[in-house]
């Protein structure tokens, strides 16, 4: 019994030397795992990596950006890449951000050299006199009740819409066109016609006032299956040339400008038909992000 206390004071004596023995054998075994834990250079390069991944894009945007348009740029790209110059500091998450607003700003930016970025709704609208001065007739199929006039769009989506034309074909879809550019004064005989039909309000739903069409823009098109079935009315929706458009008209620059669902931002019914050209990076931005012209075009 005298002789615990002796022995206790030797446990203790020899864990005291053994504990840092154990310590620094565990260190030197478990070292290369070390390396890689915060603080160490493996680790603080990853942030560095991922902005090399991103300042590319965003340098290609804002070259983009500055290409595109004579005019300054606006300020979010300049934003973007002050966060991007300095990667250390900043959350990946930010960067992605930061990539983001470059993009949508490059896009804009590209809309507005070919002045595809006019935004025309309910609240702003054209002059009675405006008419475009590129308008040209593409060469695609139109449906046989088209006017001389309805046939005409400006020439970036004339283009565009030839181009996307033949790539539905491909596809073995044959589209047509229904109607193209409308004058002031066209809109206003055909807003007036859905007016007797259906009284003012409801007519607002699904035709535009004059001067608050797209279609005046000469950048709107309305299109149809070859066959003119359903053209314009809502049974076009779900049909094989619907879901084609919906799929790929953002690969061809237009978008369709008055989704479902997006009612209560565009103010009119959902029109699959309606199709809009605002150039390929736009119209790839107003996929991505899910939201209308309305939400995206500066105001
Ligand atoms: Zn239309």
């Amino acid at each position: 019994m005298r002789r615990s206390p002796t022995v206790i004071t030797l446990l203790v004596a020899l864990a005291l030397i053994a504990l840092p023995v154990a310590a620094h054998a565990f260190a030197r075994t478990s070292a290369p795992a070390a390396e890689r834990g915060p603080g160490e250079p493996g680790r603080a390069s990853a942030p560095t990596a991922a902005a090399v991944g991103g300042a590319p894009a965003a340098s290609r945007a804002r070259a983009a950006a500055s290409e595109s348009s004579p005019l300054a740029g606006p300020p979010a790209p300049e934003h973007g890449a002050e966060i991007l110059l300095a990667p250390q500091v900043a959350p990946p998450f930010a960067n992605a951000r930061a990539v983001r607003r470059a993009a949508r700003a490059a896009a804009l930016a590209a809309a507005a050299a070919e002045e595809a970025d006019v935004l025309v709704d309910k609240r702003r609208g054209l002059g009675a006199r405006y008419r475009p001065r590129d308008l040209v007739v593409p060469r695609v199929a139109f449906l046989a009740g088209t006017s001389r006039e309805g046939r005409h769009l400006r020439r970036p989506a004339a283009r565009a819409l030839e181009r996307m034309f033949a790539a539905a074909r491909r596809d073995g879809v044959r589209l047509a066109g229904v109607s193209g550019f409308r004058s002031f004064a066209s809109q206003r005989d055909l807003f007036a016609g859905y007016a007797r039909e259906r009284g003012v309000e409801n007519a607002a739903h699904v035709s535009a006032r004059a001067g608050h069409s797209e279609h005046q823009t000469g950048l709107a098109v309305d299109i149809s299956g070859a066959s003119g079935r359903c053209a314009a009315t809502a049974c076009f929706a779900g049909t094989r040339p619907a879901r084609w458009l919906a799929g790929h008209a953002h690969e061809h620059g237009f978008v369709v400008r008055y989704p479902r669902g997006r009612e209560h931002v565009t103010g009119y019914d959902y029109e699959p038909w309606h199709l809009r050209y605002v150039g390929a990076a736009l119209a790839r931005e107003v996929r991505d992000s899910g939201r209308t012209l309305d939400e995206l075009l500066p105001r």
